[in-house]
């Protein structure tokens, strides 16, 4: 028997959450030779989501559950589900039933037939704002222009991956995660599922414009410093033309005297590099302030409830980290007395 993890994201899904379970049990116990076990992660939800968890875990012996102490968002939530899975191979999915249970199928034979991830790609996406799928469209052209990752149009956090795969997903201990972006730069052979969207079965979704703005920021930011690069080549094109202008300024003064006019020139030159170097800095500032928070190695996440054995918290890593190189430098110590 291999065995199959299934890490659940969950905010505030109290609507749909026995659904969500009792629907993937029904496509799950079609798949034979296959132990599937949920890990649902409570994204530190404000409802009675953890509640249910609890009441699943005691009806279904394969439920186990992680609740955070706060909302870390679902990058953080993904990322403890993962640490805590020990299966063969691992799925990440939503708890909205927008992810088809059913593709598990797919998924599995995908994996049997040698892929070391499966992943799921949206063909269509009724039911979503167009000016939502408008930008969506255009951040996933350009992100895969200025990055060296290709993240497919419509590409979902709905995959099954390996366990190889997982642990290469763990070893990229970086705080700031941006999964899409990390399940493509880790390589390995993917099969793309495409699907149709769904709507949410019950709920709203846990997106603002103003979230998946900053979520395409992050995604850039995490995997190019083209930006830095554009903003440097800016610079050098403007100081070109501004040596050319300067000498053609001189020499036209030193031949026919100083024309007083020039409020215009003036005015244009000053608002003009007013706002270039602005640009620059606001990109400056969003690289550097990545570089401040992961520096400060917090944990991407904090437990407040599980049921599983020997969970792996981000916390204790940190803890032991610490502990070690504090051994060391007392070895160190010792020896020097010596
Ligand atoms: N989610 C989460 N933490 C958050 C926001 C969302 O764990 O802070 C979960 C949510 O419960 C769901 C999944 O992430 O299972 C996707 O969220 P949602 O359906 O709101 O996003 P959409 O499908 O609209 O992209
Ligand atoms: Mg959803």
């Amino acid at each position: 028997m291999k065995t199959v993890d299934l890490v659940v994201p969950c905010y505030n899904e109290e609507d749909v959450l026995t659904l969500f379970v009792s629907e993937t049990t029904k496509v799950t116990d079609t798949i034979p030779n296959y132990n599937f076990r949920f890990i649902l992660v409570d994204d530190g939800s404000r409802d009675k989501t953890f509640i249910i968890m609890r009441r699943l875990a005691q009806e279904y012996p394969n439920v186990k559950y992680i609740s955070f102490s706060r909302n870390f968002g679902k990058e953080a939530a993904m990322y403890a589900g993962l640490k805590n899975s020990t299966a063969d191979y691992t799925v990440v999915m939503d708890a909205d039933l927008q992810h088809p249970p059913k593709m598990l199928i797919d998924m599995v034979k995908a994996m049997e037939d040698g892929y070391d991830c499966c992943a799921a790609r949206r063909t269509t996406r009724k039911g979503e704002s167009p000016v939502r799928s408008f930008f969506s469209r255009n951040f996933y052209k350009f992100s895969n222009k200025v990055t060296d990752i290709t993240m497919p149009y419509g590409a979902v956090d709905y995959r099954m991956m390996s366990r190889q795969m997982v642990d290469a997903v763990l070893a990229l201990a970086e705080v700031q995660r941006f999964s899409k972006g990390i399940f493509s730069w880790v390589g390995f052979d993917t099969k793309w599922l495409p699907y149709e969207n769904v709507e949410r079965a019950v709920g709203t979704t846990k997106w603002s414009f103003w979230g998946l703005f900053k979520y395409a920021i992050d995604g850039i930011a995490s995997f190019t410093v083209a930006p830095l690069r554009i903003l440097s080549g800016i610079g050098f094109f403007i100081s070109a033309v501004a040596f050319i202008y300067i000498i053609i300024t001189l020499i036209k003064t030193l031949v026919s005297g100083i024309d007083v006019p020039g409020y215009a020139t003036n005015l244009c030159a000053t608002l003009f590099l007013g706002g270039i170097i602005e640009l620059s800095i606001g990109i400056l500032g969003e690289y550097i302030s990545r570089i401040y928070m992961e520096s400060k190695k917090r944990p991407i996440y904090l437990t407040k409830s599980t049921n599983i054995d020997n969970h792996a918290d981000d916390f204790d890593d940190i803890f032991t980290d610490s502990y070690s190189s504090l051994d060391d430098t007392s070895e160190a110590k010792e020896n020097n007395e010596e």
